[in-house]
């Protein structure tokens, strides 16, 4: 039996579109709405907006323009066009000065978010959690949140999803997917894509086999200072053996974290969490940002795993900054600058929308007649099984295109969904979950909603317009 427990009502605040989680793709979808003249409210559960790209110091935001340079527009071009200009000013100076894969400064990037939001009129809710929404027919009538005075419960005639892990849409019992799902790697083979397979830590290649209902891992990036970039780079992706950094075995052996925190035996490998050395360019020249802490087995949706996986990856990553400081040339007069405050969550739940894009029609490039955004990053799945490589590989033309039904629920006639739990198949979900396209995604959402409180509903033409008068590349 479940047990209940009720909790007074403390306020009850009405709005035109609610928004649950203020990561890129929340914050595009709730600009995108109050722009277009609706009242909008956003909650967001930490106190600042941007989710992985600013608390899980995720830099590089990708995704943003086609593989041959054609921008996406929209809001995408607006937040990196802000960013670029006030990290001038303020911060430091784009190094590329390019759209792709650019590195974004977290605290600019968080500012002009803020300031995007403020400055459409948007309600934001900090520090301030979805626990759970009421239905009535086929429709969401309220969604409770807990704030720091309580409970309170906010009407709205349209819900956004922009938790990343489907949180709305799960209350609200639409139907989901996690992980992988039977035979989607092998379905791959025919597309052509470079590299469905893994290697193993002896270099040898294998075809996939069944990795049903496994979800990438976790990771937390970090950022280190005083790096030699240029040196450390050129160790960068590899899995290297004790001999390849000079470094004797028992001397390993010996160090404190050697046989837990993911530095388990290897072979003549060296025991990273992740098998590599996986680092990218930081704000700064002396800047790197390092990806190689990994837990896997985590669903990121789930209390027990997230505490589980927020410990041991916080563990691992003192022990990797202490290899890199030791070992690796270019980190050897390096230190911590700071850690992502929140797990990077790569993969939780999918919604099973009225269009479910598959990992072929992404890596094929497909277009569509009823398309509301695009990608154009590669097939990346960080093997959910253990230390190997990651899966995947380049997609075969310039973008793919994103269709309306992607982001609509089915069981709830006004609910939206965007970012990272949008509906797609663990394949194609490796390339939608990036920054870029979640951005996409959620302005297409937020101006859905606008557009069906203003007239009653909305037709994919009449979105399709209204994106493109707000300046996206349909
Ligand atoms: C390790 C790692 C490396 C990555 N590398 C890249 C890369 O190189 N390039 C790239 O472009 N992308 C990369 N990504 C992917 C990308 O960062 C994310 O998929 C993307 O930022 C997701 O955006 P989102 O807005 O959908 O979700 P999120 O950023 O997860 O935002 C969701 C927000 O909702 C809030 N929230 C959740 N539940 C609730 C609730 N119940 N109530 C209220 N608020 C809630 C959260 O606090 C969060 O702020 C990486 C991700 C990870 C984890």
């Amino acid at each position: 039996m479940t047990e209940k427990y009720s909790m007074e009502i403390k306020r009850k605040i009405n709005c035109d579109v609610f928004v649950a989680g203020g990561g890129v793709a929340g914050v595009a979808a709730a600009t995108a709405a109050a722009r277009r003249g609706v009242s909008v409210i956003l909650c967001e559960s930490s106190g600042i907006l941007g989710g992985q790209a600013t608390n899980g110091i995720v830099t590089p935001l990708s995704s943003v323009q086609s593989r041959s340079g054609k921008k996406f527009g929209g809001i995408v071009d607006e937040i990196i066009e802000k960013t670029i200009e006030l990290s001038e000013k303020y911060a430091l100076p784009d190094k590329k000065g390019n759209f792709y894969n650019r590195i974004a400064c977290p605290e600019i990037l968080s500012y002009v978010m803020l300031k995007m939001c403020v400055e459409a009129g948007v309600k934001i809710m900090f520090h301030t959690e979805l626990v759970g929404i009421k239905r009535k027919d086929k429709k969401i009538e309220c969604a409770y949140v807990f704030t720091k005075s309580g409970l309170f419960q906010i009407n709205a005639d349209k819900f956004i999803d922009a938790t990343g892990d489907g949180a709305l849409f799960a209350e609200a019992g639409e139907e989901y997917a996690l992980g992988s799902e039977k035979g989607v790697y092998e379905s791959l083979f025919e597309t052509g894509l470079d590299s469905v397979h893994y290697e193993d830590n002896t270099g040898v290649v294998h075809a996939l086999s069944d990795t049903s209902g496994l979800m990438q891992p976790v990771s937390i990036f970090f950022v280190m200072g005083g790096v030699d970039y240029k040196k450390a780079s050129s160790f960068n992706n590899k899995r290297l053996t004790y001999s390849d950094l000079g470094i004797s075995k028992e001397e390993f052996h010996s160090l404190p974290y050697f046989g837990s925190v993911g530095f388990e035996e290897n072979g003549d490998l060296i025991p990273l969490p992740q098998g590599r050395i996986l680092v990218s360019e930081g704000i700064s020249d002396d800047y790197a940002v390092v990806n190689m802490s990994r837990i896997n087995g985590i669903n990121g949706a789930d209390a027990d795993d997230v505490n589980r996986a927020e410990t041991e990856a916080r563990l691992q990553l003192m022990a990797i900054v202490d290899f890199l400081k030791r070992y690796v040339p270019g980190f050897e007069n390096s230190y911590l600058v700071n850690t992502g405050s929140t797990l990077g969550i790569r993969e939780t739940r999918r919604l099973k929308g009225k269009y479910i894009l598959s990992g072929k029609e992404v890596i094929e490039c497909r277009h569509f007649e009823d398309a509301i955004a695009k990608g154009s990053y590669m097939i990346d799945i960080h093997d959910p099984r253990g230390k190997n490589k990651a899966l995947g590989g380049e997609l075969k033309g310039d973008f793919y295109e994103i269709p309306y039904g992607c982001i609509c629920a089915v069981k709830n006639e006004n609910l939206f969904v965007c970012g990272r739990c949008i509906s797609v198949d663990h394949v194609a979900h490796s390339s939608t979950r990036i920054q870029g396209t979640c951005i996409m995604t959620g302005q297409a959402a937020g101006t859905a909603c606008a557009l069906s409180v203003k007239n009653g509903d909305v037709t994919v033409s009449e979105l399709r317009q209204a994106l493109i008068e707000d300046g996206v590349n349909l």
